[in-house]
């Protein structure tokens, strides 16, 4: 018991010099903000609100606890960030789903051959691994007669299903 909670000040001493290291690096009147992807610059105050609201609900108005470790703060904001992730693909994807009757000229083509492609337009369950994480969603797909290829409008290749 001692000797894990010794290991463990070692851990937390090893990360506040790191980190006191990591800012003495820093130059003198260095923005210390991120820079945010043009995307996020509308929405970052709501992020700030969402953070905070997070914060409030999950661990109360004074914030962490005395003695929760480090690493249980960060197994939660990663499961909060896993969690957001897959929510905001799944609704950014399924939206845009369930306009595919109204999809633009290019995407009504075979993206094998350019020809007609006829809609299948019963949605089927997509499940797409991402670099943000696993993409769920419904998406009615497409069929072209020439290339004998089904896919989804969304896809840039044809024929992923069958292949
Ligand atoms: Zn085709």
């Amino acid at each position: 018991m001692k000797a894990m909670w010794f290991g463990m000040i070692v851990d937390e001493l090893a990360l506040f010099t790191s980190n006191i290291g990591r800012n003495l690096l820093k130059e003198p009147g260095m923005a210390r903000k991120k820079k945010v992807p043009a995307a996020v610059e509308p929405v970052q105050a709501y992020i700030e609100g969402v953070a905070k609201n997070l914060v409030d609900r999950i661990y109360g108005p004074e914030g962490l606890p005395w003695g929760t470790k480090l690493t249980e703060l960060e197994d939660v904001v990663i499961a909060v960030r896993d969690a957001l992730s897959e929510k905001m693909l799944a609704q950014a994807l399924e939206r845009q789903a369930q306009t595919a009757e109204q999809r633009p000229e290019p995407f009504q083509k075979c993206s094998g051959c350019a020809g007609p492609v006829e809609d299948r337009p019963d949605p089927e369950p997509r499940n797409v691994q991402t670099r943000a994480g696993e993409a769920e969603w419904d998406e009615p797909h497409c069929y072209c007669r020439k290339c004998r290829q089904a896919f989804f409008p969304s896809e840039q290749e044809p024929g992923h299903r069958s292949r």
